[in-house]
């Protein structure tokens, strides 16, 4: 029987005294995202399964083995998005918008749903923050949005994260570079795992990709792409290191990185961290210059990263990183009886119009409650109405944090309140100045 109280194993609630972290996190995302020219799209949770089977690849883990997958009741294949490069595709043939202007860039945040063990670093429904560029061939935008991927990283503060890079080549480079990847494998078929051995005749560079341990170790030994790249692709390589330089940023060449998804092509990168134990890879892009064909859409470069919201929380929660603070209730408003009630109402409702967060009772609680609640909240201000603050149209106002008081009118009630808060915003800086 389903546990009505329990989640879902593998995935988070994001709970209420978390969620101004989350909101600085994801904001910087799309904020730096726009320094590079990048707007947000957002397409659906689900597609068609073909859409991800055709980019992702067939003999992926992420196809063969991590989909949620089910029939709908038109008995049409749908898939819960594994990741959100194959929907942005998708959606930029289906909307012409690699015919105008290039190149595009658009970025997301958005859910991804993946049949995973679930563990620390790794969930059933996690989120990603990435970036899609169409129609640039140039080494500049590889650095481009690894230099933006960095930005978010070093904004957000994380620390002890190091970015590696690799080239996989073109469909031309990668002929040969299969012929020696089937040749090494083919002879250690009998201890490769039962889904790597399918893989040998179907496409032997997943299993450089797989998790099983003794695949991997068969893996370490194997050719490397780097050794058979064409003049073109190594070019392209060295000319995204010469923009990474120019731009600053340090990385390494990691020749066993090949990304677990079929569509890269040429540059591949990841940003791992030393803060979260296995489940170390933040972030993870690349170049897929084939993808738009070959999903049915023109022969346009692309490029683009996805990075994973909840491991990056992960590394700056392991690093006590600090965030910006919750937003505090500005001022609690609370009345005593049905009059006073009504004031409040009034009053709370102008002050919110002024943009302030106001509150006032809304249990029908005496003075003492709401005054513990005040506290609790984190109030930066108070005030009191009974019937003589009502019958003298004014009322006391103090300040939670000092204790102070001083007399605010009823009318024009939120223009006052908005000076005294400049006002001890000013005076308490002063104090920090001094
Ligand atoms: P991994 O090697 O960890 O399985 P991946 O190669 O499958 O990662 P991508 O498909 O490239 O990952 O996704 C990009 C990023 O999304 C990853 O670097 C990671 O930060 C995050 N991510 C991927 N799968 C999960 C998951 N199951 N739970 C949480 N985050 C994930
Ligand atoms: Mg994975």
């Amino acid at each position: 029987m389903a546990e009505i109280n329990r989640a879902i194993k593998g995935t988070n609630d994001m709970l209420p005294a978390d969620s101004h972290k989350f909101q600085f996190v994801e904001g910087k995302m799309l904020e730096i995202a726009s320094l590079y020219g990048f707007r947000e799209i957002r397409v659906p949770v689900f597609e068609h399964t073909e859409v991800f089977q055709r980019s992702v690849g067939d003999t992926t883990d992420v196809v063969q083995k991590e989909m949620y997958t089910f029939d709908d009741k038109g008995g049409r294949s749908i898939t819960l998005r594994p990741e959100l490069t194959a929907g942005v595709v998708r959606s930029v043939i289906e909307h012409g918008l690699v015919n105008g202007a290039l190149p595009v860039k658009v970025c997301y945040v958005g859910g991804c749903y993946r049949y995973e063990k679930p563990q620390a670093g790794r969930l059933r429904e996690f989120h990603q923050f990435g970036v899609e560029c169409f129609g640039a061939t140039s080494p500049a935008a590889d650095a481009e949005v690894i230099s933006l991927a960095l930005q978010v990283l070093q904004t957000v503060g994380i620390k002890n994260i190091s970015l590696e890079i690799n080239s996989i080549g073109c469909p031309e480079c990668r002929k040969n570079y299969t012929a020696a990847l089937s040749e090494y494998f083919a002879s250690h078929v009998d201890t490769l795992c039962e889904t790597c051995r399918d893989r040998l005749s179907r496409n032997p560079m997943r299993i450089l990709d797989c998790k099983s341990p003794i695949c991997s170790k068969i893996a370490k030994n194997a050719p490397k792409v780097i050794d058979f790249l064409c003049d073109e692709c190594q070019e392209h390589f060295d000319g995204v290191k010469a923009h990474l330089d120019a731009a600053g940023i340090k990385y390494t060449v990691n020749p066993q990185i090949v990304r677990g998804l079929d569509y890269y092509t040429k540059t591949v990168f990841e940003f791992v961290s030393g803060d979260i134990g296995a489940q170390s890879t933040v972030c993870g892009g690349g170049r897929y210059d084939g993808l738009v064909s070959q999903m049915g859409g023109a022969a346009v470069s692309a490029l683009g990263f996805g990075m994973g919201i909840e491991r990056l929380m992960l590394a700056l929660e392991n690093q006590n990183a600090e965030f910006p603070e919750a937003k505090k209730c500005d001022i609690y408003i609370a009345p005593m009886g049905e009059t006073a009630a009504i004031k409040a109402t009034e009053l709370c409702t102008a002050l919110r119009r002024d943009g302030f967060e106001a509150q006032c009772d809304v249990c029908g609680r005496g003075l003492k409650a709401q005054m513990k609640y005040a506290d609790k909240i984190g109030a930066l201000y108070s005030v009191v109405l009974g019937d003589n603050e009502l019958a003298e149209n004014k009322c006391n106002i103090k300040n939670m944090k000092t204790g102070e008081t001083q007399e605010i009118r009823l009318d024009n009630f939120s223009e006052q309140f908005m000076k005294i808060k400049l006002d001890d915003a000013l005076s308490s800086l002063e104090d920090t100045i001094i």
